[in-house]
């Protein structure tokens, strides 16, 4: 049977589990961590990097240095969210042709799912050397709070990626897989995310018969720990220009340092009381001489600067108890996700709003990632008898006349669902109608989000109000949208996937699969010939080392001088190809240096 994989696909850091002799287990990437940030840099010579790698070098390369793509993707070019984006990354983001969202790293641009697919790429990688086999099939986590664009959009991710992403779920609901995963029990819990990017919160039902109901979901896909983290750069720029009169914002080397420390700090602060800020030569004065920025933040300080994000948080799970009809006191357990909440201010807000300590048992980097390779398992194992019911995070409708917004499918209505209604001609006559499928909770149809829309034509002519339209939505278990319209005396009918805000047409993606892959295949063989290299050298070293004891041995005998020659000449041969960096002629020489070495040593043995 295929092994799935489970990705958590992170706003600041991704992980990747799978499930081996019956448990989820998180897979370490090569330098032993089980986090890789989820962060793509292109260099100077136009090479790839993702994960700790590209992290590394944010700093000196902070404007092709792309990192919270998850914030981007599904989203409109004009949105304010993007706006905000633009103003505080040091990267650039440029508008694309269906008026979403890129970015351009060096000279080329990239759509957000093309990046979100390099990350989801190094993660299959991961896994592969860890499996020792190609892995073809994911289920990919995203907020619950994401609209169908941005679904669309991860999904696009995963195929660009090569990845076959057989569902994509919600992460609290991953994170409440995991947590309930071999427990026996009837109890009804509530997962509060934070991560770097994005708040959910999510109250489900899990039932001892493996059956995980979520009851209501909500949550902010634009608050997370960057906003914590802007909160402490905003106050060091200020304190800044207040003693030196320069405004650091002007210098994106100095913005991305004062990044890094305002994230450092803000984690220090989670188990000390107080940290020092220190960037020397962060900037030079008017009068060229170096500037250094030294500044104590308190924890006390911190939590003043971001109480407001916290209640943010607070109110948004003290309305999805409401709607979900559940007082605190029905909630048995809060279970923790997301990096954020290692905030004592975070734990303490939470423990107030449910009136009960939250638990202590999961992992909050890795709980999303073993839940997905759970359900992962679930859906290609029938032995596994577990049930997934997810709802829907938003209402789902078409605009009907005067702009008004007449809802199909009601907010957190358990998918995968379909509802249909009856809709009429407004005006005599009218042969066509017009379809706007739109997904919000404002009943003005403009405050909504447009998903896509769609023209159903050749209706009959007759009077207003005769014509019977029946409008069908539906969405799947990946939350994902598709709508049909059919006359009802025709049987006429329309339908569309939902796919206009993913912003990428069937050709782009086609063509951005094949980039991929090429990148893919290149970056093997760039390993193999770094491999070859490493081997070469040593055995170089080795040969070189053993040459004077095999001259002492061997030398003598006419036989023994033209081994040796012999052995120059392959040394020589494979001084030069290392030289000239010819990856692919470099395997040979490798194997040709391995035997000279063999004999050498052979050689050395008997004398
Ligand atoms: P995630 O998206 O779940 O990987 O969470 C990443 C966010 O958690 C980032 O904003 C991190 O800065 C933040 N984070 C990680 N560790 C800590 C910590 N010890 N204290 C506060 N925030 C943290």
């Amino acid at each position: 049977m295929d092994k799935v994989i489970g990705i958590d696909l992170g706003t600041f850091n991704s992980c990747v589990a799978v499930m081996e002799g019956g448990a989820p287990v998180v897979i370490a990437n090569r330098g032993g961590y089980k986090v890789t940030p989820s962060m793509v840099a292109v260099t100077e010579a136009g090479k790839r990097l993702v994960g700790h790698i590209a992290k590394r070098q944010a700093v000196t390369n902070a404007e092709n240095t792309v990192y919270a793509a998850k914030r981007l993707i599904g989203r409109k070019f004009d949105s304010p969210q993007v706006k905000n984006a633009i103003a505080t990354c040091p990267y650039r983001i440029v508008e694309g042709p269906h008026g979403d969202v890129r970015v351009k790293l060096r000279d080329k641009v990239y759509s957000i799912p093309e990046i979100s697919a390099m990350v989801l790429q190094e993660m299959k990688l991961i896994a592969e050397e860890y499996l020792g086999t190609d892995v073809r099939k994911a289920v990919v986590t995203v907020p619950a709070y994401f609209n169908d664009g941005q679904r669309q959009a991860t999904k696009d991710a995963g195929a660009i990626a090569g990845l076959d992403v057989i569902r994509i779920i919600n992460e609290p609901t991953a994170a409440a897989l995991a947590y309930g995963f071999g427990k026996q029990m009837d109890r009804t819990v509530a997962v509060y995310d934070l991560g770097g990017g994005t708040f959910d919160i999510s109250i489900l039902e899990i039932s001892s018969q493996g059956v995980f109901r979520v009851v209501s979901t909500a949550g902010d896909t634009f608050l997370g720990g960057e906003d914590f983290d802007q909160r402490i750069i905003d106050w060091l720029i200020q304190g800044f220009r207040e003693e030196h009169g320069i405004d650091l914002r002007s210098d994106r080397m100095a913005l991305q340092r004062l990044k890094d420390a305002a994230e450092k700090a803000k984690c220090e602060l989670s188990s000390v009381v107080e940290t020092e800020i220190n960037l020397p030569f962060i900037i030079s004065s008017n009068r060229n001489q170096a500037l250094h920025l030294q500044r104590v933040l308190t924890r006390a300080q911190l939590e003043a600067l971001t109480a407001d994000l916290v209640d943010r948080t607070i109110r948004i799970c003290e309305i999805t108890l409401e709607e979900a009809g559940l007082d605190k006191r029905d909630i048995e357990d809060v279970i923790l996700v997301g990096g954020m909440t290692r905030m004592p201010l975070v734990q303490a807000a939470v423990a107030k709003c449910f009136e009960r300590e939250p638990c202590k048992g999961v992992h909050p980097d890795e709980v999303v990632a073993l839940g997905a390779a759970i359900q992962g398992a679930a859906l290609v194992d029938e032995r596994q008898d577990m049930v997934l019911l997810d709802v829907t995070p938003h209402t789902l409708g078409i605009m009907v006349v005067g702009g008004y917004f007449e809802e199909l499918i009601p907010q957190n209505s358990t998918v995968p669902t379909s509802r249909s209604k009856i809709f009429t001609t407004v005006r005599d006559n009218q042969t066509a109608v017009k379809i706007l499928v739109l997904q919000g909770e404002s009943h003005r149809a403009e405050e909504n989000d447009l998903l896509g829309e769609f023209v159903l034509t050749g209706l009959r002519r007759a009077p207003a109000g005769q014509v019977e339209i029946e409008v069908t939505f539906e969405i799947d278990a990946n939350g994902i949208v598709s709508v049909h319209a059919k006359d009802l005396e025709t049987g006429k009918e329309q339908s569309i996937t939902v796919t206009a805000t993913s912003g990428l047409t069937q050709e782009e993606i086609a063509s951005m699969v094949e980039d991929a892959r090429q990148h893919a295949v290149a970056r093997r063989a760039d390993e193999q010939t770094e491999k070859a290299r490493q081997e070469a050298e040593t055995l170089l070293a080795q040969i070189e080392k053993l040459f004077p004891d095999v001259e002492k041995v061997v030398g003598a005998s006419e036989f023994g001088r033209d081994a040796l020659d012999k052995a120059r000449a392959v040394v020589s041969r494979a001084r030069s190809v290392l030289e000239r960096g010819d990856g692919t002629a470099l395997a040979e020489h490798v194997e040709a240096l391995q035997r000279t070495h063999r004999m050498f040593r052979g050689v050395v043995g008997r004398g």
